[in-house]
């Protein structure tokens, strides 16, 4: 095998289109290949080039007996490994970097700081296409007629076609021709050869929808004011603003005025936003109010589409890039501002494989270009808080909404003294009689889909498990079926007790069985539905929610689906079906999630006219979380929570990560962690506290076993410390062939 090179050397021996090569006889190209393994891989260069090879080149190499693409990070005057070791790429595949120097700095950072392998890091970082080898700028051949063709005889039925096809000075693609059937190209050759037709190549162009005349906006109040002139200050430097404005605030209107100054700069600008968060509205509220050639970036897309958009921003076509996670790594040739909404979203974490965090990146890279970054949400993470306090991140706030509508009322429901039947108390029912008399809408919240979480067994308190995982299964009802929501796992509803034959009830409630019980409620309201069952693909959800604006459908029961990006301005009335769920989870973060959700959902209420008002249904009124929610809102809340978490040194005041592991039996995944410990002990860990292994929270899961050491520092740099060589010898460990293991670097998860 190769070189094995770790991060330490310094970064980028050469910049991209240095003229100075050093004076050797060779260069030793480093090269990112796609494996899971943290180095990068030595390889002399091509025998034949057609330019000198520069890092962010892609160049094909053997590997083992085949061959693979990979990237060229660096290009290095040495190598640890002799020369007559060393095998040679194959190709190479560009005649310019595809990669700037920006962007292979970061894509390094991240590798480096996530303890992932480059190859991961680049692989997150480019379009799929790229990856696969497709050139950058792809040609392809198209035909037209020829300017001076005879006048054809004798035409088979398919070549008439195709000359029907290219009247009007049109012409045709490979691809339109392939469409045309199996021997279309065929015959458009043979035409060509007769001089009918020409041919001639076309290079891909990214052609965006072009610029419009921008829509004005509203007039910004005081706050929003004040927030747009502070950034705009900060244009051409690097500062961090987390922009905490209660739901309904103008975040939005912030984020465009001050986009609309970096655009007037010259620059771009770089929007992340949550998973479910990019929809064609905020998608078009942006298009139309900027004004400017936009690129979108998201997992919904095809191959090419991401390709071209890609492309787009790349050679700075597209003025303005908004997208989801993988977005922060888009390449900005004129980086301007960077903008992150509703950046305590847990979807800017990876949750697998390479597990980055987009928000903490992009704060990053604004600081490597000397840009400013927008932090905005009306909950943010007490992490971001803490960087305020520590003078990190500049706060602006936007205290009051936008508008008319005030805030919302908040009352809780005591469920001990107010039984809820199937799901909903009397002081609910009678609020939502209210409410709907009124002419407002109502918003139901639960986190749970399907219509029951246990099916339960009241002669022998069976309940229906998992057969793969420690959890119980989940009753759907309209598919009449047992579903794992941990590992897929489906069976039909059974129709007794497997033990003894009862009767089986199901215990809970999910989305479904809600939405049933406003069938026998209000049986002449029409409620929709939305979660993961009622919603699957993009654009279903608006299918379902231009119901509710139509104002067709006036109640709305839904999982966590409805508390992101999209308001209701009908919706008067917000239920929290069930707090005690989130009040009691076995992970550090959980109460700030509820407490987040709570917020959140209650801001969709009351946007517009209709002063909006909140019941939380729970069994614990006197929880001292909802206490302070209610009295102080989510700054008293946010308050109390980081007090109890410098208390228990858990973050922001202290740093985590969190070894996982996954085996076919619980001895071996411990086996690897209790190696792990060990070996981080031999090293001496100064600073660092080791917690576990322990068992994961669900042990089992998809019939495998699972378990995790988390380390605990007071600072980033002791903490790394320890896992720099950690990480490449846990790779080295004999356990590890036998397991699945991975490193989460700041988790945000620890069950
Ligand atoms: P947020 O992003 O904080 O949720 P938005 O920017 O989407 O808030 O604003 C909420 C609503 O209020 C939108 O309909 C927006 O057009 C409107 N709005 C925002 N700022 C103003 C303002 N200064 N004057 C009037 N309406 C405003
Ligand atoms: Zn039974
Ligand atoms: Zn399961």
């Amino acid at each position: 095998m190769n070189s094995t090179h770790r991060l330490t050397m310094p970064p980028l021996a050469l910049e991209a289109g240095s003229p100075n090569l050093p004076n050797t006889t060779e260069l030793f190209l480093q090269v990112a290949l796609d494996n899971p393994l943290r180095r990068l891989f030595d390889y002399l260069p091509p025998a034949d080039m057609p330019c000198p090879p520069q890092p962010g080149m892609r160049v094909e190499v053997p590997f083992g007996r085949g061959s693979q693409l990979g990237v060229i990070a660096r290009i290095s005057a040495t190598s640890q490994v002799p020369t007559d070791k060393l095998r040679r790429a194959s190709r190479l595949l560009d005649e310019e970097p595809i990669l700037d120097t920006e962007t292979l700095e970061l894509i390094e950072f991240a590798a480096d700081y996530y303890q992932a392998s480059l190859g991961e890091s680049f692989a997150a970082a480019m379009p799929v296409l790229l990856r696969q080898g497709r050139s950058l700028w792809p040609s392809h051949t198209c035909w037209r007629l020829a300017s001076n063709q005879g006048s054809p005889r004798r035409l088979g039925s398919q070549q008439r076609i195709i000359l029907e096809r290219l009247g009007d000075g049109r012409h045709l693609t490979e691809d339109d021709l392939d469409e045309l059937g199996p021997t279309a190209k065929a015959s458009a050759r043979l035409l060509t050869d007769r001089g009918i037709l020409e041919s001639y190549v076309e290079q891909a162009r990214s052609q965006l929808e072009p610029a419009t005349l921008p829509v004005p906006g509203p007039a910004l109040n005081l706050d929003q004011t004040a927030a747009v002139n502070t950034i705009g200050g900060h244009l051409g430097e690097y500062a961090c603003f987390l922009l905490h404005g209660v739901t309904g605030s103008g975040k939005t209107e912030v984020y465009l005025q001050a986009i609309a100054q970096a655009l007037a700069r010259g620059t771009q600008a770089l929007v992340l936003v949550p998973e479910i968060g990019l929809t064609p509205q905020s998608i078009a509220r942006f298009k139309s109010r900027l004004g400017v050639p936009l690129a979108v970036l998201h997992s919904g897309m095809t191959d090419s589409e991401r390709l071209h958009m890609w492309r787009a921003a790349r050679q700075g076509t597209a003025q303005v890039i908004i997208g989801t996670r993988s977005a922060v790594f888009a390449p900005l040739p004129r980086p301007g501002i960077i903008i992150i909404d509703e950046e305590h979203d847990a979807s800017y974490k990876q949750q697998e494989g390479f597990r980055y965090s987009a928000r903490d990146l992009a704060v990053w890279r604004a600081r490597r270009l000397s840009i400013p970054v927008v932090l905005g949400s009306a909950t943010p993470m007490l992490e971001s808080l803490a960087n305020v306090e520590a003078g990190r991140y500049v706060q602006l706030n936007l205290p009051t909404r936008a508008g008319s509508a005030g805030k919302p009322s908040i009352s809780l429901v005591d469920l001990r003294t107010n039984p809820s039947r199937q799901g909903l108390s009397t002081p609910s029912v009678i609020a939502m009689e209210r409410h709907l008399k009124a002419g407002g809408q109502v918003l139901l919240y639960l986190n749970r889909r399907g219509f029951a979480p246990t099916l339960f067994c009241p002669g022998c308190a069976w309940v229906a498990p998992c057969p793969h995982c420690d959890a119980r299964l989940t009753v759907h009802g309209h598919r009449q079926q047992l579903l794992c929501h941990h590992c897929g796992t489906q069976s039909p509803l059974p129709f007794a007790c497997p033990q003894c034959e009862n009767e089986l009830l199901p215990m809970g409630q999910g989305t479904e069985r809600i939405e049933d019980t406003l069938a026998t409620v209000f049986p002449d309201i029409t409620a929709v539905r939305v979660d993961r069952d009622t919603v699957r693909a993009r654009g279903d959800i608006d299918r379902v929610l231009e119901r509710v604006r139509s104002g067709e459908a006036r109640i709305l029961v839904g999982t966590q689906m409805l508390t992101k990006g999209h308001d209701f301005p009908d919706v008067s009335l917000v239920i929290v079906i069930n707090a005690d769920q989130g009040l009691f989870g076995t992970d550090f973060r959980t109460a700030e999630r509820l407490a987040q959700t709570i917020v959140q959902v209650s801001g969709r209420a009351g946007r517009a006219s209709r002063p909006g008002e909140v019941l939380i249904q729970t069994s614990c009124p006197e929880h001292p979380l909802l206490q302070q929610l209610l009295t102080d809102g989510y700054e008293g809340f946010a308050k109390a929570a980081m007090a109890e978490r410098e208390a228990a040194r858990w973050p922001p005041y202290s740093r985590l990560a969190l070894l996982r592991v996954e085996a076919a039996d619980a001895a071996t995944a411990m086996a690897f962690l209790n190696a792990a410990r060990a070996l981080a002990e031999q090293a001496g860990h100064p600073g660092v506290r080791l917690l576990g292994p322990a068992p994961a929270a669900m042990e089992r899961r998809a019939g495998r076993y699972r378990a995790q050491l988390l380390l605990e520092a007071a600072d980033r740099s002791r903490l790394k410390q320890l896992l720099d060589p950690w990480a490449l010898k846990l790779e080295a460990l004999p356990q590890a062939r036998r397991v699945r293991w991975s490193l989460d670097i700041d988790p945000i998860e620890i069950t």
